[in-house]
């Protein structure tokens, strides 16, 4: 049997923090119901991502540039799934929630990351 896959709008719905898997509500009723929990948690999870982003940018940055094709771009992408599993595992030891959570978050507010940087 196949296993069945949440769909982004159904990931996005669960009102979990991303950094610490509490509940993440609304503590008012109006406005748009929060990603994290608490700014403690946003903070973390934002402070992480820098360090891991930079941890991979190189290497992502050469997979793309040749689409993956010739000795370089090969590489790099094995070293990026490398360091990446090691992601994944240290949020697992640290009893974070899966990282697709918060990928699904994202994906569900509509707005791609170019469009989020013309904003500012
Ligand atoms: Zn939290």
């Amino acid at each position: 049997m196949k296993t069945q896959r949440p769909t982004i709008a159904e990931r996005a719905a669960d009102r979990i923090c991303p950094e610490c898997g509490g509940p993440a509500e609304r503590r008012s009723a109006r406005g748009p119901a929060p990603t994290f929990c608490s700014q403690e948690c946003r903070k973390a999870h934002g402070n992480r991502h820098i360090v891991e982003g930079r941890a991979v940018i190189a290497f992502l940055k050469a997979w793309r540039i040749d689409r993956g094709s010739g000795e370089i771009a090969k590489e790099s992408l094995a070293e990026v799934c490398s360091i990446v599993d090691s992601f994944n595992a240290a949020d697992r030891e640290a009893g974070r929630p899966r990282a697709d959570l918060y990928a699904a978050k994202l994906l569900a507010e509509g707005t791609r990351y170019m469009d989020r940087q013309k904003r500012r």
